[in-house]
């Protein structure tokens, strides 16, 4: 690939907490270990994670032990597990609609990194993500669906072009986690890296992002 993951890992921790962050070796290797996965996903088309009782035995006595916390849309095409040929107890995923950091969602991923210890925060929209495309129109949906509509809405900013936007609302998200003291502290120490990414739902391919795919 053409920029490595440290680099990755340091546009995510900027956009996310508005400073540079310190290197965290252990977010680099489970950047490199979800799409060492997503390569395996594209090639094979199957998921090749362990799902046996074994496992599922042996996490509901030991505990979870995930290796991210992934937000992403809860669209059915982008099941984040397939995605990363990950399987029990190694993903802890925040899903809904638009990938939009909500209260709910913060407090999930605040939870995973503090008592869960995660390395790495990674936040995916997706191509054809319908959240979006809900948001660049000028219907507006009754109840708490217009609620959430109006939040993508504040991702997508002044973006018109669908890709734009989609990559507009994932920075937002990005950025609405810097509100965070305690994903800040962590970042501060060390012991937290921040990434962006684009699923899309044709090729299986996870792109991560960089400066120059934000707005
Ligand atoms: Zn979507």
């Amino acid at each position: 690939m053409a920029h490595s993951y440290r680099e990755l890992l340091s546009w995510g921790g900027r956009l996310a907490m508005d400073e540079e962050l310190p290197p965290c070796p252990e977010a680099e290797a489970a950047l490199r270990s979800l799409m060492q996965g997503n390569a395996h996903y594209q090639e094979h088309s199957r998921n090749p994670a362990e799902l046996s009782d074994l496992i599922r035995l042996r996490t509901a006595h030991e505990g979870q032990h995930p290796r991210a916390a992934v937000l992403c849309c809860a669209d059915s095409r982008v099941p984040p597990e397939h995605i990363f040929s990950a399987g029990i107890g190694e993903l802890f995923v925040i899903r809904n609609a638009g990938n939009v950091l909500s209260a709910a969602a913060l407090g999930s991923i605040e939870y995973a990194a503090a008592h869960l210890h995660v390395p790495l925060v990674l936040i995916m929209g997706h191509r054809g993500c319908g959240a979006v495309t809900a948001a660049l129109q000028k219907h507006e949906e009754p109840g708490a669906l217009g609620e959430l509509i109006a939040e993508v809405r504040v991702g997508v900013g002044r973006a018109h072009d669908p890709r734009q936007a989609e990559r507009n609302n994932l920075c937002h998200s990005l950025e609405s986690l810097g509100e965070s003291e305690v994903l800040r502290d962590l970042a501060d120490r060390g012991r937290l890296g921040f990434a962006g990414a684009v699923y899309d739902i044709r090729s299986g391919a996870v792109e991560l992002l960089l400066d120059e795919d934000a707005s």
